[in-house]
């Protein structure tokens, strides 16, 4: 079996990673670790939740230690581009992490708080400087950073930059890096426009392509219930407040109003719950991540831009309240669950005109999503739900293909164990095996595959 050691890592850090209880490698780390330890630039096609982060931290750490040269004054030595905070908080706690062990000093320079603080730390150099596109070019505009010394430039969550209109600070920035740098950029969807910007950025990249489908879609309990508009408050309502065992949900809205109606709803049913998106200050939303990951608060209501960033274990449900109509958007929605091989759940209330969405999520993930209700009682709808074949708790139920063949096992509802559900591998005609896509797992690619772009209101981080 693949371990940490056997990819090349230095033993301080496979000793954090055994600190962190890290056994085994995430595909997309096994596949991308070694080349990126030889130097190769790499395109890593992988959302969050697949352990991207630890894939480009822990080989630059290893650089990193192998050469302990002080940063010099005003520049940094590795450039880790993200599209949001709340990700740029989450890479520099992943180097923290992760290089307990080597003498790295690490910085976050983000939007949305003053930059003075930044300015002056700056002036000593730091190794990994973690930005927003945004705030960087305004720490370069004002003299307090160079890029002349960049060995390595990250850009994470490119897909979502370019939609956060990050384009041209980050062509801008590129431009006034070194050209012999190594270069690792990641993306959770390859639209053309990314695909041109890879190609303009990297030399003879690897690349490597690790599926949402695989990790995700398999790992979630889904489920679609049909309601009109009107009676989406009163059933979310319902669901929250014991219609489902919610250990903590995360509710997805279109909009950052809909975030607000949503949750004024629900606190007015007696129901606790907090808002998540870009209209929030940085101090509002570092105290709501802060509450949500310690459990204050069980339901966060949020836009797709802000809970991007979102990286908190142990969410139970994942609440569809307006469908994405980018299928690959509830991919990458219901992976906010089933994190780190937990089981979740799954619902999302479909008034008709989203019906178009479903059909075209179904048809991405090649899995017909469960579909009850017309009805707004919850209770209704449950048991509307698990009368078809109604099976003891512990059991399995079948999901269908959306061509109708036999598809894939989930764990019911109420198999209180929810232990994690060990997909079979290479089923013939299930999702997880579709060679096209490399579903299932980690694939070697000459070209990225897969098209189709991620939309979403632009809320951008200075
Ligand atoms: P990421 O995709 O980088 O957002 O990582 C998702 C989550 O998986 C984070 O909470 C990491 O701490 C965790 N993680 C990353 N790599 C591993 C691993 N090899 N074993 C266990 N957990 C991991």
């Amino acid at each position: 079996m693949t371990s940490f050691h056997t990819l090349g890592l230095a033993e301080p850090i496979t000793r954090a990673l055994a600190e962190e209880r890290y056994s085994t490698p995430t595909p997309i780390q096994s596949a991308a670790i070694p080349p990126v330890l030889a130097g190769r630039d790499l395109v890593g096609i992988a959302q969050t939740g697949t352990g991207k982060t630890a894939a480009f931290a822990l080989p630059i750490l290893n650089r990193l230690a192998a050469d302990p040269s002080r940063p010099e004054p005003k520049t940094c030595r590795v450039l880790v581009l993200c599209p949001t905070r709340e990700l740029g908080g989450q890479i520099v706690d992943s180097f923290h992490t992760y290089g307990r062990h080597v003498r790295v000093s690490t910085m976050l320079a983000i939007g949305g708080v003053p930059i003075g603080k930044q300015v002056r730390a700056l002036a000593r150099g730091v190794d990994v400087l973690v930005a927003t596109p945004g705030r960087l070019i305004d720490l370069h505009n004002n003299r307090a950073i160079r890029f002349d010394r960049v060995g390595v430039l990250v850009l994470d969550e490119a897909d979502r930059m370019l939609d956060m209109g990050f384009i041209h600070d980050i062509r801008r920035i590129v431009a006034l890096l070194p050209a012999n740098r190594q270069t690792l950029f990641f993306s959770a969807t390859m639209p053309p426009e990314i695909t041109r910007l890879a190609s303009q950025m990297l030399t003879d990249p690897v690349t490597v392509a690790v599926t949402p489908s695989a990790t995700t879609v398999a790992m979630v309990d889904q489920r679609a219930i049909r309601i009109d508009r009107e009676g989406k408050p009163a059933l979310l309502a319902a669901i929250l407040a014991g219609g489902e065992p919610v250990d903590r949900a995360l509710v997805f809205t279109r909009t950052k109003h809909g975030a607000d109606r949503v949750v004024r709803s629900l606190v007015q049913s007696g129901i606790p719950a907090e808002a998540m998106h870009g209209n929030k200050t940085q101090g509002n939303r570092e105290r709501t991540m802060a509450a949500f990951r310690s459990g204050r608060i069980r339901i966060l209501v949020a836009t797709d831009i802000a809970a991007r960033g979102i990286d908190v274990d142990g969410i139970s449900h994942v609440i569809n309240y307006d469908l994405p109509n980018i299928p690959e958007t509830y991919v990458h929605r219901i992976g906010r669950t089933a994190r780190a091989g937990a089981t979740g759940f799954a619902i999302s209330l479909i008034s008709s005109d989203e019906m178009p969405f479903l059909r075209a999520i179904e048809r991405l993930i090649r899995l017909q999503v469960p579909l009850t209700g017309g009805d707004r009682n919850w209770d209704a709808v449950s048991e509307t739900r698990e009368r078809p074949g109604r099976q003891r708790s512990g059991q399995h139920r079948q999901a269908r293909s959306a061509d109708g063949a036999a598809q894939k096992r989930v764990p019911r509802r109420g198999d209180k164990r929810r232990q994690k559900y060990e997909q079979p591998r290479g089923e013939a005609g299930s999702a997880r095996s579709r060679p096209d896509q490399g579903i299932g797992g980690i694939g070697f690619m000459n070209k990225p595959r897969r098209p189709g772009m991620q939309q979403g209101s632009a809320s951008r981080p200075r």
